[in-house]
């Protein structure tokens, strides 16, 4: 069996082609620049060379055809034909309340993703054209959708609503949804399967540490709270945006500096984080390299970022009466040693003890990097959203 993985932004476009027989990836590429000049079509069978086309690419349903005419090219191509696709998975970021796994296309699994428009307008819509674009280019191959609030679902109400009034809940769904939620479902239960142990018996705090970072504490095998809200925004310390902050900062800010809604939450969003303190960047390479070329600012960031995830686990441990399992993943989480020593360090009081050879090698196999008589386990596990999403197509399509 065949399956589509895509995840459509509104202006671009990432694929992953997986054979489930034995789960490998047979291509990936990406459509950048969708709608504007000169769009990119980057594709990169698994057994062959990258190869690079420059095109006019106005919207996505010619995005999603050039996809399929790279995926049987002559020369480039992975299949004989697109009928061998069996299936298509795809990623939505908001599911809201309704959606608490995955669920097939139909009329009315995209009246409700349409319905939660309004509390991911920069995602959802994006991902409506993908579905809609594959519709109209693949006719009659099923889809299926995965939410990356799905696997947050299971939050008890103490752990996911605001203390503000009810009224605005019931009227608004204003709660909190989280998100990351594909990742720290793949890796919680990869992380279980390396140790051998079940899932459910586990307490685990897992890290998504990348551009945008989220942590999860997971009980029972399920989500019991994580640090992002009713949007990314909340929670850790990220690349541009701020994280948790005293929510009276937004008027007294608006009312300062004269400014309006959308640029007060332009600011929050894209120039707060690594990039507003450090004055440099809110790429975690950049910041760590200035670091230890003595930028004091970019040191300060650092510290506030890695101090952010510090409180988060302790909190997560609180909550669950103890940790037996931290995990770090994403592309900060998994590659910056330094990140985890300066997290992990001062955390003993909880039994976490890092084995600092083991977290300094590189590898990109996930791995334990704790001491043997830490009472922590603390892992990398690299992050495999596209391939859940694969798997999560094949189990709901075998069954339709
Ligand atoms: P996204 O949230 O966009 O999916 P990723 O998970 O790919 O992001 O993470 C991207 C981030 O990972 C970038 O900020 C990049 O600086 C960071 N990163 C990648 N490699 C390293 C590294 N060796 N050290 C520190 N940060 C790294």
């Amino acid at each position: 069996m065949k399956i589509l993985v895509i995840n459509a932004g509104s202006s671009s476009l990432k694929y992953q082609l997986y054979d489930m027989t034995d789960e490998s990836v047979l291509a990936s590429g990406r459509v950048e620049r969708i709608g504007m000049d000169s769009s990119i079509v980057t594709h990169e069978p698994a057994d062959r060379p990258e190869v690079r086309v420059v095109d006019e690419i106005l919207e996505h349903t010619s995005a999603i055809k050039r996809v399929l005419d790279m995926l049987t090219h002559k020369e480039h191509g992975v299949l004989s034909s697109v009928s061998d696709i069996d299936a298509v998975g795809h990623r939505v970021v908001h599911g809201g309340e309704v959606f608490k796994e995955s669920a097939l296309v139909n009329q009315e699994t995209k009246l409700e993703i349409r319905r939660l428009f309004d509390l991911a307008p920069l995602h959802n819509p994006a991902h409506m054209m993908g579905i809609t674009a594959v519709e109209a280019v693949l006719q009659g191959v099923p889809q299926v959708v995965v939410f990356d609030t799905a696997f947050h679902q299971t939050m008890p109400q103490q752990s996911y609503l605001y203390p503000i009034p009810m009224v605005l809940y019931k009227r608004h769904a204003i709660r909190r949804y989280g998100f990351h939620g594909t990742s720290h479902a793949y890796v919680s239960e990869r992380a279980a399967d390396l140790l051998g142990k079940p899932l459910q018996e586990l307490k685990l705090v897992s890290c998504h540490i990348g551009n945008g970072a989220s942590a999860t504490a997971i009980l029972n095998g399920k989500s019991f709270d994580t640090s992002m809200g009713m949007t990314p925004l909340e929670g850790l310390m990220m690349g541009t945006r701020s994280g948790d902050l005293d929510p009276a900062i937004v008027p007294y800010t608006m009312n300062k500096e004269d400014l309006t809604l959308t640029e007060v939450n332009s600011m929050l969003n894209k120039h707060s984080g690594l990039l507003a303190i450090s004055g440099l960047s809110s790429d975690m390479r950049e910041i760590t390299e200035a670091m230890f070329d003595g930028d004091k600012n970019a040191r300060l960031a650092f510290e506030m970022y890695t101090y952010r995830v510090k409180k988060y686990i302790g909190a997560y441990a609180a909550a669950m009466n103890g940790i037996d399992v931290l995990l770090f993943t994403a592309g900060v989480g998994e590659n910056s040693a330094v990140l985890r020593e300066h997290v992990c360090d001062g955390l003993t009081f909880l039994g976490i003890k890092l084995d600092k050879e083991l977290n300094a090698q590189r590898s990109k196999e996930a791995r334990i990097i704790s001491t043997p008589d830490s009472t922590v386990t603390v892992m990398i596990v690299p992050t495999n959203e596209e391939l859940l999403i694969a798997r999560d197509t094949f189990k709901l399509t075998k069954q339709a």
